[in-house]
């Protein structure tokens, strides 16, 4: 059963009309130098970003006038030169097996006179954890050929505070926040935690590393234990095999790290994770031997979509053993989600069975993952929204 949740605008947050700061996605000292420009001394605006950060991350707050430990004189004026913006939810979907998918709206930041631009985020219950699937781009510069997201062209970035965004309005819908309500759609909540969301992957829409500075920016915040304080490895960066930014990724940011490598051969990746001819296999999985912090206790995931008489053979599972040598690794099998006019075809259970099987043998973990969300068009690969990139003529005739 599918539940589409119509929202009114009490639930939905007002995109400002005009735009101000929005202190949403800004590092504490970068807070502070907002308040220190509209007059704060150095002290008090570091002590003030301290109580607005905990207001935004640890309350949960979208509303100045409910920062109580701030006088309300001071209220007012931050309520007149900043804001603390987060999407506007336009559909809620509900899955039967409890997969909650939301498609936000942002404004663009730079120019509100530009029409929004609309992305997915996925919520993912299970048994030990919920996870968020959060997107990075509006479209994609890449066309992974198994890939629906694939198919929208970028629109463009996200910024860290739209990143930031999603998982503030998926703690407030799923009653993360103190004082929050729980959905009361049953199975929503992992048994034993007492957050809804416990984990966050970057595999929404997007390459993350395509969008390197705010992601990161985003990563950091998240995993600030003064703040939402999600553990980093709680977090993993999902990529199609920017290989430049693999090893600052781990230096800087410091999550877990997924490739979408769906391919044993530069044949075959090329066609599937076309930024493979950029750069191969062999430079990828040197950057994954090079990849900060690896270890036993930090693996590496390799993911790994099943396509029919494509990828799906005994001597591609064998082949792929003898790559992943050397990495510490886990294997995520991933069964292929159809989408509207695609060509490819899920290999059949015994088929993945059995390429489980010549993996696990080898010594790797090799999780087939069970397709979640299918209904509302939220597993894998099938994350898209309406939202076209604009002419550059356009774009300036908006801009002037
Ligand atoms: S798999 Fe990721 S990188 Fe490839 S097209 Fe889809 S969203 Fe883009």
């Amino acid at each position: 059963m599918t539940i589409a949740l119509n929202l009114d605008h009490a639930t939905a947050l007002r995109p400002s009309a005009q735009r101000a700061t929005s202190l949403v996605g800004l590092l504490k000292p970068e807070i502070a130098a907002a308040l220190q420009n509209i007059g704060l001394d150095e002290r008090e605006a570091r002590m003030r970003a301290k109580q607005i950060w905990n207001w935004i991350y640890v309350n949960g707050v979208t509303d100045f006038e409910r920062m109580t430990n701030i006088q309300k004189g001071f209220r007012q004026t931050l309520a007149e030169k900043f804001i603390l913006d987060r999407p506007e939810i336009v559909s809620e979907q509900v899955s039967s097996d409890g997969t909650r998918k939301w498609l936000f709206r942002f404004r663009d930041p730079q120019n509100p006179r530009l029409p929004p631009v609309e992305i997915e985020t996925v919520y993912i219950p299970e048994e030990d954890r919920g996870t968020l699937c959060v997107s990075s781009q509006v479209g994609c510069t890449l066309t992974c050929s198994f890939c629906h997201t694939g198919t929208q062209m970028l629109v463009r970035n996200l910024t860290a505070g739209e990143i930031l965004g999603q998982v503030l309005m998926a703690r407030e819908r799923l009653g993360d926040f103190p004082g929050g309500a729980r959905p009361d759609d049953g199975g929503l909540v992992p048994g034993g935690e007492s957050r809804a969301i416990t984990n966050v992957v970057m595999m929404g829409m997007g390459e993350p590393l395509y969008n390197f500075d705010n992601v990161k920016q985003a990563l950091l915040i998240a995993s600030d234990e003064t703040g939402i304080s999600l553990s980093k490895r709680r977090i993993t960066l999902s990529t199609s095999g920017v290989v430049p930014f693999i090893e600052p990724a781990g230096r800087e940011i410091g999550v877990m790290l997924a490739i979408s490598l769906h391919a044993v051969r530069d044949d075959l990746r090329d066609m599937l994770v076309p930024i493979n001819k950029k750069y191969p296999l062999k430079d990828l999985l040197q950057a994954c031997r090079d990849y900060p912090g690896l270890s036993n206790a930090r693996r590496i995931t390799f993911e790994y979509v099943m396509l029919k008489d494509i990828n799906d053979s005994d001597a591609d599972a064998r082949e792929l053993v003898r790559l992943l040598a050397g990495i510490p690794a886990k294997i995520n099998l991933i069964p292929f989600n159809p989408w509207p006019g695609t060509n490819y075809d899920c290999s059949s259970s015994e088929r993945i069975e059995r390429f489980a099987d010549i993996v696990n043998k080898a010594g790797y973990a090799s999780p087939v993952r069970t397709t979640r969300g299918r209904d509302i068009y939220a597993a894998c690969g099938q994350l898209k929204s309406e939202t076209e990139r604009l002419s550059k003529k356009d774009r300036e005739a908006l801009s002037a």
